[in-house]
């Protein structure tokens, strides 16, 4: 992917250099990481009227351990306009207890549509792009400081980038998190292979998606088709790393899989944030996996990094122009309280539909396959007609809820 040139200057705080049509001395707003979270921060501080440059590790489109699923809340949160990439929309899900107890349920409307995340990533970057962002590929942030007003990123070649306010949407394994001094409850390992398919085999599962409830509390797995191959995985709590390969092996073994060759086996860790750790940093907020924003129990990210990417660039947007720390403290904890009051509220419904889940993934199975009820709730929540949050407000759950405390 090419990137585009500086547009002119925008914001109040950008000091240029002699040559202005070369890159500015300091930017306002630079991103770390182009992935979901990074290129919606990117597009939001764009659009704010700023100047943004993304930094991205990788050469784009790159390779990204993931299922691929958005469920509306993911697709609410795309910029308008944008269509994604989708290689399949799901109709019909297949649901299966540890393998077995399989039953199959479908629906008139889409539930689920399915991304190639190179594909899914370039496209939401170029939008960015054309939004005015900057893009440098293949460079990758090795150090951040800040002093006096400014953030002073190092780069692997030793380069240096200044802006006034940077946006750290650099994924689960990035650098940022540990700069900001976010912190984790919840770290979970997701296995994933994707293996091309016959063209019957690929016709056998076009529109429909496999969940397993697993063997190890919390796990699950899952089949998503993308057109000629198929994207098969499982995850589960850190520590258990043989049981999780184990899952995986005898997962696809169980589908008849075992023969192709995956093109591509990999992992990936997920991580959600203990509930009081910081999202800012000074004029360095985080977003998306680097802030540890995922839903506990389906590990669905890709809704929380563009929500997530779109405040954190907005608010840095904001950053860049403020003068004194209580300016900027304030604004840190504006997108605090912004976060906390959506995305927060989610991941408080998910730890405890987590737990649930870890003790009673058998009545689960049943509630969603066997009650109309719990179908109806499956489809409102992946078509984001409501959320977990708002259900376990209703009187009726909080008793189910209680029932199953133990
Ligand atoms: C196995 C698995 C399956 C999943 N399936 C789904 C799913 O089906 N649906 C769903 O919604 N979510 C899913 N998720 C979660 C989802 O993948 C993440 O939540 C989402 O990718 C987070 O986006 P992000 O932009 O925060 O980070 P990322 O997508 O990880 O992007 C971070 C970017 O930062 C770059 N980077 C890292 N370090 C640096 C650096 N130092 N300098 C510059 N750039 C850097 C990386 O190259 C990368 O491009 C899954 C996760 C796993 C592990």
């Amino acid at each position: 992917m090419t990137s585009s040139s500086p547009e002119a200057a925008s914001g109040p705080a950008v000091e240029l250099p002699e040559n202005a049509d070369t890159e500015p001395v300091s930017w306002d707003v630079v991103v770390i990481g182009a992935g979901p979270a990074g290129a919606s921060a990117a597009l939001a501080a764009a659009r704010a009227g700023r100047r943004v440059l993304v930094l991205e590790r990788a050469e784009l489109p790159r390779y990204k351990t993931c299922g691929g699923g958005i469920i509306g809340p993911s697709k609410g949160a795309l910029p308008p306009g944008f269509e994604p990439p989708v290689a399949d929309l799901v109709r019909e899900v297949e649901f299966t207890l540890r393998g077995r107890r399989r039953r199959v349920r479908s629906s008139r409307t889409t539930l689920i549509g399915l991304v190639d995340r190179a594909r899914f990533d370039e496209a939401l970057t170029r939008a960015a792009v054309d939004a005015g962002a900057v893009l440098r590929e293949g460079v990758a942030v090795s150090r951040i400081a800040e002093h006096d007003g400014e953030v002073t990123l190092t780069l692997a070649d030793g380069d240096t980038v200044r802006a006034r306010a940077v946006v750290g949407a650099d994924g689960s394994a990035g650098r940022t998190a540990a700069y900001v001094g976010v912190t984790f409850e919840q770290v979970d390992l997701g296995l994933e292979a994707e293996v091309p398919v016959p063209a019957e085999v690929a016709e056998h599962w076009r529109g429909r998606i496999l969940l397993d409830w697993g063997p190890i509390p919390g796990s699950y797995g899952w089949v998503f088709p993308k057109g000629d191959s198929l994207t098969v995985g499982v995850i589960c709590a850190r520590g258990e790393g043989e049981a999780t390969r184990a899952y995986l092996r005898d997962f696809i073994g169980r589908l008849g899989l075992a023969g192709f060759r995956p093109a591509i086996e990999s992992g990936h860790l997920t991580r959600c944030r203990t509930e009081s750790a910081p999202l800012s940093r000074g004029r360095v907020l985080v977003a998306g996996d680097a802030a540890g924003l995922l839903e506990p129990w389906t590990r669905e990210g890709i809704s929380y990094a563009l929500r997530s990417g779109r405040m954190a660039g907005e608010r840095a947007a904001a950053v860049a122009g403020v003068g004194t720390d209580a300016e900027v403290e304030k604004a840190g904890a504006d997108y605090h309280a912004e976060i906390d009051a959506v995305l927060g509220r989610e991941m408080r419904a998910g730890r405890i539909l987590l737990g649930v889940f870890e003790r009673h993934p058998a009545m689960l199975h049943r509630a969603v396959t066997t009650l109309p009820q719990g179908w109806r709730v499956f489809r409102k929540v992946v078509q984001g007609r409501t959320t977990f949050a708002d259900l376990l407000e209703r009187p009726a759950a909080r008793r189910v809820l209680e029932l199953t405390r133990h």
